[in-house]
Parts: C-alpha cells; sequence; structure tokens
C-alpha cells in the first residue's frame, strides 16, 4: 500500500483530478500526495486543466480585479516575522501612522481615480511594544490602534468608498466595531503549522501567527457574519503536508460558517535586510501547482485568488491554473507589503487576460454572491452604498464620468 504522502503515478493523477473535478473538491487522501507529485512528468498540467475545468464550472471566463487604494494605516507593528520589511521600528524614518486627515486626502485622489476599495493594512497591535506609538494615540483620546482604525474606516467610507480591512489579529468587539464601515475583512491564515513558531522559523517572534489564534478570528469573524478574506503563504519554511492542512482548515471554516469569500494564493519573496534573504523564492511551477491544488481543495465556487505582482512573467499559465481573481490592484499605491512588485496596469491586466480567452471585470471588495444573496453580511448603510457602487450582476460599475481613469 502506498504511503500517505507517495507521489502519484501520472495515470492515477489524471483519474483522481478527474474525479475532484466532478465531485468538486479533491479528497484528502489524495492532496497531499498530489503536491508531492508537481514533479512527475505531466502531473502539473494535468493539474491545471482540473483546476481550470473547475473554476470554469464555478466562475464561466470570469477573471474579476479590484480596482484599490492601499493604506498602510500603521507601519508599525510588535511582531517581527522573518520574511517582513513593512513592518518598522518607531524610530525608523519611514515609520509611519496616517493621521485622519491624511486619510481623508488620499481617499479623495483614489476616488477620482475610479477605485472603489480602500484596502487598510497595517502592523499588528503596535500599541502593546511601543510607548511613543500609545503617547501618539492618546494625544487622539485612543487607547488601541483599532479604534483609530475604526475612525479611519468612516473618513474612507464617507469620502466615497468601501473599506476592506486587514489588521491582524483583532477580537471580536473590534470586528463588530469594524463591520460598521467595512464591506469585507481578512486575515491571512498563513499557514496552520505550529512548527514555524519555534526557534529560528519564520514566526518565531510574532505571537500573532499563532495558527490557533488566527483560526480562532476567522470562526469569530464567521460567527458575526462578516464576509472573509484568508490566505495561505507559500514557501516561509511550511511543507507539503502542512500547505495541505492549511487549505483544508479554510475549507472547514468555511464549510461551518460560509463566510470565506476568498482565498489568496500568496508566494514568500526573499527579501534584502531580512533574516530569510537568503531562502530562495519560490519557483513558478509551484506557484501555479498550488493555485491549482486550492482550486481544487477549496472547489469550484470559492474565490481563489493570485497577486499578479507576485509572478508576472507567468500570468498566462496562472489564468490556466483555476483562479478566478487578481486581488487588488492600484493605480495610485504601491503594494506596501512587496515594494518591490510593481502592480500590472489595469489596463495590460485587461489585454493579457482576455488574450487567454477569459473576462476581467472590476470587482468591489466584496463579491456578487455574498452582496446580492447576504444582506445579513453588511451593516445596512454598506451593502446600500455598495449596491449604488455595483451592476445589476453585483460588479463594480464603471467609473463615474469625470473620474481620471486610465484606459483600462
Ligand atoms: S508580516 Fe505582518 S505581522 Fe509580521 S511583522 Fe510584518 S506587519 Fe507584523
Amino acid at each position: 500500500m502506498a504511503r500517505a504522502s507517495a507521489p502519484l503515478a501520472l495515470a492515477e493523477a489524471e483519474r483522481v483530478v478527474t474525479e475532484a473535478v466532478d465531485c468538486g473538491r479533491l479528497a484528502s487522501a489524495y492532496a497531499e500526495r498530489l503536491g508531492n507529485s508537481l514533479r512527475v512528468p505531466g502531473v502539473l498540467d494535468t493539474l491545471l486543466a482540473g483546476a481550470f475545468e473547475s473554476k470554469r464550472r464555478g466562475h464561466g471566463d470570469i477573471v474579476s480585479v479590484s480596482r484599490n487604494l492601499f493604506i498602510p494605516l500603521t507601519n508599525l507593528c510588535r511582531d517581527r516575522c522573518a520574511y517582513c520589511t513593512f513592518a518598522k521600528q518607531p524610530d525608523d524614518p519611514a515609520a509611519k501612522t496616517y493621521g485622519l486627515d491624511e486619510v481623508a486626502e488620499v481617499v479623495r485622489d483614489a476616488v477620482r481615480m475610479g477605485c472603489i476599495e480602500a484596502l487598510f493594512c497595517l502592523g499588528d497591535k503596535p500599541e502593546i511594544a511601543y510607548k511613543s506609538h500609545r503617547a501618539w494615540l492618546a494625544e487622539r483620546g485612543l487607547a488601541t490602534t483599532a479604534e483609530h482604525l475604526v475612525q479611519a474606516c468612516q473618513v474612507a467610507f464617507e469620502g466615497g468608498m468601501l473599506p476592506h480591512t486587514n489588521a491582524g489579529i483583532l477580537s471580536a468587539a473590534e470586528m463588530t466595531q469594524l463591520r460598521q464601515w467595512n464591506a469585507s475583512l481578512g486575515l491571512m491564515l498563513e499557514t496552520t503549522s505550529a512548527r514555524l513558531r519555534g526557534k529560528g522559523e519564520a514566526h518565531y517572534y510574532a505571537p500573532d501567527k499563532d495558527p490557533a489564534v488566527r483560526i480562532r478570528m476567522h470562526e469569530e469573524a464567521g460567527a458575526l457574519a462578516i464576509p472573509f478574506t484568508s490566505g495561505i503563504l507559500l514557501g516561509i519554511g511550511e511543507n507539503v503536508a502542512e500547505r495541505v492542512d492549511t487549505l483544508r482548515t479554510i475549507r472547514d471554516i468555511d464549510d461551518q460558517f460560509g463566510h470565506i469569500q476568498e482565498v489568496i494564493v500568496q508566494p514568500f519573496h526573499p527579501k534584502p535586510g531580512t533574516p530569510m534573504r537568503g531562502v530562495g523564492p519560490i519557483g513558478d511551477d509551484e506557484i501555479a501547482g498550488w493555485t491549482a491544488l486550492a482550486r481544487l481543495i477549496l472547489g469550484p465556487r470559492m474565490n481563489v485568488q493570485a497577486p499578479p505582482n507576485l509572478a508576472p512573467k507567468v500570468l498566462e499559465r496562472l489564468l490556466r491554473s483555476g483562479l478566478n481573481d487578481w486581488g487588488g490592484v492600484s493605480p495610485v499605491t504601491i503594494d506596501f507589503i512587496n515594494p518591490e512588485a510593481p502592480w500590472p496596469e489595469l489596463a495590460e491586466l485587461r489585454r493579457r487576460t482576455e488574450a487567454a480567452g477569459q473576462r476581467l471585470v472590476e470587482r468591489l471588495p466584496v463579491y456578487p454572491r455574498d452582496l446580492l444573496e447576504r444582506p445579513d453580511y453588511f451593516e445596512p448603510r454598506v451593502r446600500e452604498a455598495a449596491l449604488r457602487l455595483a451592476d445589476a450582476s453585483g460588479y463594480a460599475r464603471p467609473p463615474k464620468a469625470g473620474a481620471r481613469v486610465e484606459a483600462a
């Protein structure tokens, strides 16, 4: 009898993938074996073809993208992940926390450019680590970064955008506050590997990367009926079994609560100056293969996203690997998490998506199914604003006349 993790021969892989496409999800017993078979001649192509068919059954020829504004509300963070260049110490000249006036200003610019999503991405609870940040908050009558974040989301919402927030670990009470102004929230699960919290591993100095804490937040968001973005981070030291477990955990949470709106498949990019600078980047075949595995594990209806700026040379390959969403692409701001990786122009992304026989549509920070069928997922004013920005299908209306939108 084959070991549970043994690679599959091509003929067996073809049978497993066909069954996965037909029954809507990949049998657990085979996910790890397929993950170990990506170098077996013919298996990667088989996997991509199956994932593409599954995507076609769930999403037709549509690939979506969100024209967004990225607001790194603060780049202070109490954690120190070994791959991160986003987080800064308070004495770093690049350390920055946005005031509400600055949020209003960037929102104005983004609305003029036809952006709808205000993506708030920030470090995790810096007030716990830094006295100077506690003082900055106290000057404004605030005790936590989350309180500042709620006000910033209100500013963005009232400025005409729909916020989506990824602020690290939030309590149920904080998510309830954020729900007032956000169309959706998110937290990359990244990995379920508790092993990576060990000495010398990627998350040793990152208490907020404890998988149990992150799983609990996913579940609390589900209990609160909040549309929620999750994701897997590939290449930070995890093994194949841990990758499969991460994707299966997201699927299980969604089976229980139904609120996972999208799953990001994000490859690690080594960055100079970080403890993981010498770790090799994840290869293009592996990115495509794990995007395909995510599709088959999560099923045809899930929104599977792969950021186009992290594998720009292989967009055509990614388009054949089962994704149906490119995520946020900003005409006004860089990717502050991966500043070395520029966004593609939306016009270029459209051209390459359409050349691959698919159709690019712009979306809101919430997907049509949730917007149209799950009014209970939203604060009424947020849903009303989202419906005004959407067309009848639930995707984004074209930007208003007068918006300075580049040809897309
Ligand atoms: S990856 Fe996120 S949690 Fe980790 S140090 Fe950077 S900002 Fe903080």
